[in-house]
């Protein structure tokens, strides 16, 4: 099953196109490696109209990318990546035009992340089982900087701790020895269900777009999900999708009525390398992006 979220896809050969939006990428607000403002420079060198910011369980990233934004006339999407599972696989939710001064949104991220440190306290725990005795202390010191008010580390800042220590030599075996699904330290804790997020996500007035469909490793669990909690869009193109993939969830979008985005779900590189995608290498139009923004806006007026 596909469920290792960090493959990492050739893009030597893809012919990067000009303009456009790329409505996925993560920044240091969560597991990301650019800060809000580069990754928004980032994206002006990549000949990109607009970028969305959607970050895992936080939108604390936001202002600063927007504030950039209009500095580079970049249109910055305000967005956000909610964790949930489903049948015991973790799905994501990708929201976009959330008000992310919504109380009510921010209280309930704030239980979300509150969930993911106890889920990294557990994975230290079973790691220092095994011999590897690490902290969560130790974690936040690979930032080298104070965790901002918002902001939380996951899976990916331990596995940088276990490359420093030798433990492992990269995130990918960091993944597929300990913290993977098949890993001996992999902790799954209780999270919300996909429509729980997508109702989160129009509270706020935001548009509901179901993430990279085929990390899932079922297009029955897929199809199952899109049915319960009617997405506004599903992520057609991502960087771990191939044109088999693109397909099937195109015809998968058309038949449920979806809009088709696409991300690259940039990281940053860590150790040298760029999992997912780079930033850019997948886009859509900004007619896309448009029909996500009036959806948005219907949702706020009623
Ligand atoms: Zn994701
Ligand atoms: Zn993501």
């Amino acid at each position: 099953m596909t469920t290792e979220i960090f493959s990492e896809i050739a893009e030597i050969g893809i012919p990067i196109p000009h303009g456009g939006a790329d409505l996925h990428s993560h920044t240091t607000a969560s597991d990301g490696m650019e800060a809000p403002r580069d990754q928004v420079r980032l994206a002006h060198r990549a000949g990109l109209e607009a970028l969305a910011v959607t970050d895992h369980d936080t939108v604390a990233g936001i202002a600063e990318a927007v504030a950039e934004g209009h500095k580079l006339d970049i249109h910055v999407i305000p967005g956000v990546e909610i964790s949930t599972v489903e049948s015991g696989v973790d799905i994501h939710i990708l929201g976009y035009y959330v008000n992310e001064c919504d109380p009510v949104l921010l209280e309930r991220l704030s239980r979300l992340r509150k969930t993911r440190d106890y889920r990294n306290v557990m994975i230290t725990d079973k790691l220092t089982e095994q011999g590897i005795p690490i902290t969560m202390e130790e974690v936040v010191a690979e930032l080298g900087r104070p965790l901002a008010d918002g902001e939380s580390v996951g899976r990916p800042h331990i596995a940088d701790a276990l490359v420093r220590r030798g433990v492992v030599q990269d995130m990918r075996e960091a993944f597929d020895k300990y913290l993977g699904a098949n890993g001996t330290a992999y902790v799954n804790p209780p999270r919300i269900r996909p429509y729980e997020a997508a109702e989160w996500i129009r509270d706020a007035g935001g548009a509901v777009v179901l993430a990279h469909p085929v990390l899932y490793g079922s297009d029955e669990l897929v199809e199952r999900i899109v049915t319960e909690m009617k997405p506004d869009g599903i992520e057609v193109w991502h960087s771990d999708h191939d044109e088999q993939d693109v397909e099937r969830y195109a015809a998968l979008a058309q038949r449920f009525n979806c809009i088709m985005t696409a991300g690259s779900d940039f990281h940053g590189a860590r150790q040298g390398k760029v999992f997912h995608g780079q930033l850019g290498s997948r886009r859509v139009s900004m007619d896309t992006v448009n029909e996500l923004r009036h959806i948005a806006e219907r949702r706020r007026l009623t």
